[in-house]
């Protein structure tokens, strides 16, 4: 994970801290994980779960708000920013341009 990056909360649009937190039931099965979280709701980031929220340890309504890099399978875009016109989502893997530019069309749930 960079620490160099500004990943917004998607529900604060507030800078989110690099932290490390035990999830339980990741796909990949690793329980500890760097993760971006919010100070003010708890959201957190994870580039393969994309934005979610914790229950207990466990990731609920996973899939919801999240946009897969165009160029990355299983990679979720982060908010880098919000305009008036939009929201900016980005891939987080180096030099990557998948995903630059507003989205606003809504993401279906699987
Ligand atoms: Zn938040
Ligand atoms: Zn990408």
């Amino acid at each position: 994970m960079r620490p160099d990056l500004t990943v917004l909360c998607d529900q604060h649009q507030r800078p989110m801290k690099l932290s490390v937190v035990f999830i339980e039931n990741t796909p990949s099965g690793q329980n500890w994980n760097e993760v971006y979280v919010c100070g003010d709701c708890g959201r957190q980031y994870h580039p393969q779960f994309g934005y979610f929220q914790l229950e207990g340890f466990r990731i609920k309504e996973a899939g919801q708000s999240r946009h897969d890099c165009p160029r990355h399978a299983g990679q979720a875009l982060y908010l880098r920013s919000r305009t008036g016109q939009g929201q900016d989502w980005v891939c987080l893997e180096e030099g990557c341009a998948g995903g630059t530019g507003a989205i606003n069309a809504p993401v279906a749930l699987p």
